[in-house]
């Protein structure tokens, strides 16, 4: 193909200028030739447009060829200069070459010209696409390195004998070297030392019969940091030939993030289990301690005190209670507690708490809380989370033993899929509340921190610790869809913080305290319990407070008794979880027949059928067991008291 050959061409002498084109013309090609005279035409041209070729005149007025060639090059690397001159001068032919000129003629000897054009402009050719080619490599080198170095995997190339020949940056990030410092070096500088053995026998093994090869399954590998420490990784290889060498590609994974996911799992489960088993427990425990506590409490009021056997008693009521106060803990931890919702402001709560907190931690221990204004209200159990606050504080001022400080912190905090990645916890994400508890106590080890939420774990005396504190708070802040966090540093001090989510309502203006209520009544009530001795022991608390009582085993045997009965009944007591119809569907279907029957559920358990009820919330009437004398007759009187 045919094309236009652009040809800057320097020369003074018109005359000569047009011999030039001339003999260039009858070459039969096309040719835009460019005329400039002097230094300043010539150099403006170079900077405007771009030519296949400069032709110029040795000798002209202030300028000379060589300062000629020189421009022409700087301007346009590629193009091929030829220098034309009138004089013989070998020495002037010689140091224009040197320049870089492409060819030098006589102006007496033209007939030269249209071969060195010619040669000229085919080596000019071939000089460019060798630099596009040269351009081409750099960049696909370029392409392999970046791909290389943005890889999120270590890459490593190993030689024969194991030594270092290649690496990527997430390799120096992930070892903490240096490229230089790893380059040439064993590939053993990466292992710790107690597999060396073995991988130098699977080494050897893998160049006998080197493929492609997934060793991530295999048993656990670690990787040797530069600092000592080591990492779990996850290795894959393959052989490849270079160069008539022999060389191995291992891609080795940063597995620390999955490994922590694991360990989170499998502690999850085994809570889990060892809740279930403790719910179990606790569920039959209560029933017994209720009956143990209230028919003690029933025997005492038939011996004057000071008799003997009222103090005898009187023991077993003390023993009765701290049984008590135990099963609620390992329920709180099964996450069977019945919670009582109420949607409140933390402030509030850990405002009124202060008080009982700073008798609770001593004089030794300094107590901060620090508000977040505008703290996001949550749905919780009131209760509950005072429970949280105090064993929380209880810990820190064990801790501390030597006084110290303790800060109680609230904010608001969105949580996002990173916030909970970065933290390895499965959160859902959404607007939260925190409610952090920070002491400036022993702190906790990391072994340590792995264990703390077992239930019966303690590091602390016999008699000391009960190892329920922390698995009570786990499990009440699992229980109201929350999650704990804890930061420590051994010898600093520990900070454990709660998540709850934060509730699309505004806090109740008012938390509902109980009222004082006179005991006694002469209503009509009706108990239903599937427990014998807990039907018993309710029937002789309300008939001694004055109650006229009627009884039932099952939800079937009140509806019956009820229709036989023909006066008014003003309460039904009854127990949730019953075998056969629940207490929340047998008072749904006494609610047309008896509308002014007022309601008290009873129950010591959340199981599954009642979680699927959904939890209680503050308006249904409750009675937790194991429940003391007085905590019935309150509830009941109160509860007949109410309106509505
Ligand atoms: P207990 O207090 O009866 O030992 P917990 O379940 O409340 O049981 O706590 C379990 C263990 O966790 C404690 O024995 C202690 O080792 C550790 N621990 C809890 N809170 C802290 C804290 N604030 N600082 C240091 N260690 C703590
Ligand atoms: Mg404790």
């Amino acid at each position: 193909m045919e094309r236009t050959i652009r040809v800057l061409h320097l020369e003074d002498d018109p005359g000569d200028a047009a011999l030039i084109s001339h003999k260039l013309a009858v070459e039969g090609l096309a040719w835009d030739i460019v005329h400039v005279g002097d230094k300043a035409h010539f150099e403006a041209a170079l900077a405007r447009e771009s030519f296949d070729l400069v032709i110029c005149d040795y000798n002209l007025p202030g300028y000379d060829g060589l300062t000629a060639i020189k421009r022409a090059q700087e301007q346009q690397p590629d193009v091929p200069v030829i220098v034309i001159s009138g004089t013989v001068g070998e020495e002037m032919a010689v140091e224009c070459l040197h320049q870089g000129a492409t060819d030098y003629l006589l102006k007496d000897r033209l007939e030269r010209l249209a071969p060195a054009v010619q040669r000229a402009l085919q080596e000019a050719t071939e000089r460019r696409s060798r630099r596009e080619a040269e351009q081409r490599l750099r960049e696909s080198e370029e392409r392999y390195r970046l791909s290389m170095d943005l890889t999120p995997d270590a890459i490593l190339i190993v030689d024969r004998i194991g030594r270092i020949q290649l690496l990527n940056v997430a390799t120096e990030r992930l070892f903490g070297y240096q490229r230089a410092e790893l380059l040439g070096r064993p590939v053993e500088t990466l292992i710790p030392t107690r597999y060396h053995q073995v991988h130098e026998r699977h080494r050897h093994a893998y160049d006998q019969a080197a493929q492609v090869r997934f060793m991530g399954a295999g048993p656990d590998l670690f990787g040797l940091r530069r600092d000592g420490t080591e990492v779990p990784v996850e290795v894959s290889l393959g052989p490849f030939e270079f160069a008539d060498e022999r060389l191995v590609i291992c891609v080795v994974r940063d597995i620390t993030a999955r490994r922590q996911l694991e360990a989170q799992f499998r502690q999850a489960q085994k809570m889990q289990s060892v809740g279930q088993l403790a719910g179990g427990i606790a569920h039959d425990f209560n029933n017994l301690l209720t009956i143990i506590n209230g028919t003690t409490e029933l025997a005492q009021a038939q011996v004057p005190a000071g008799d003997p056997v009222w103090e005898d008693l009187q023991e077993i009521r003390r023993a009765g209670e701290r049984a008590a106060a135990l099963t609620r803990q390992l329920l709180a931890f099964s996450r069977k507690q019945i919670q009582q919702l109420q949607v409140i402001d933390l402030n509030t709560v850990v405002t009124e708490m202060e008080k009982m907190l700073r008798r609770l931690i001593g004089e030794d221990i300094d107590l901060v809380f620090v508000p977040t204004q505008d703290l996001g209200a949550v749905k919780v159990d009131p209760g509950q989370i005072e429970q949280v606050i105090a064993n929380l504080a209880v810990n820190a001022r064990d801790a501390m033993p030597r006084g110290g400080k303790l800060t109680i912190e609230t904010h608001n905090v969105e949580i996002d899929e990173s916030y909970a990645r970065q933290r390895g916890v499965a959160a859902s994400p959404g607007p939260y509340v925190i409610l952090a508890m920070s002491d400036t106590g022993v702190g906790i080890d990391e072994v340590t921190r792995g264990q703390i939420f077992e239930p019966f774990f303690t590091t602390k005396d016999p008699g000391k610790g009960t190892g329920l504190g922390l698995s009570t708070v786990y499990g009440i802040v699992k229980q109201s869809n929350g999650l704990i966090w804890v930061y420590s540093e051994v010898g600093k001090g520990t900070t454990f913080k709660i998540y709850l989510p934060r509730a699309a309502e505004r806090a109740d203006a008012q938390r509902r305290s109980p009222t004082v209520s006179p005991g006694r009544g002469t209503e009509t009530i009706l108990i239903v319990e599937d427990v014998n001795g807990l039907r018993l022991l309710a029937t002789r608390i309300l008939q001694a407070a004055g109650y006229t009582v009627l009884t039932a085993v099952s939800a079937e045997e009140a509806f019956l008794s009820l229709t036989n009965y023909k006066d008014p009944v003003h309460l039904m007591v009854t127990d949730i979880v019953m075998p056969g119809m629940s207490g929340p569907n047998l008072a749904k279907g006494l609610r047309r027949t008896r509308p002014e029957m007022k309601v008290i559920y009873m129950s010591g358990y959340t199981d599954d059928a009642v979680v699927r009820h959904g939890v209680l919330d503050d308006s249904m009437p409750f009675v937790s067991k194991p429940f003391s004398t007085a905590d019935l007759i309150r509830k009941v009187r109160e509860v007949l008291d109410s309106q509505g």
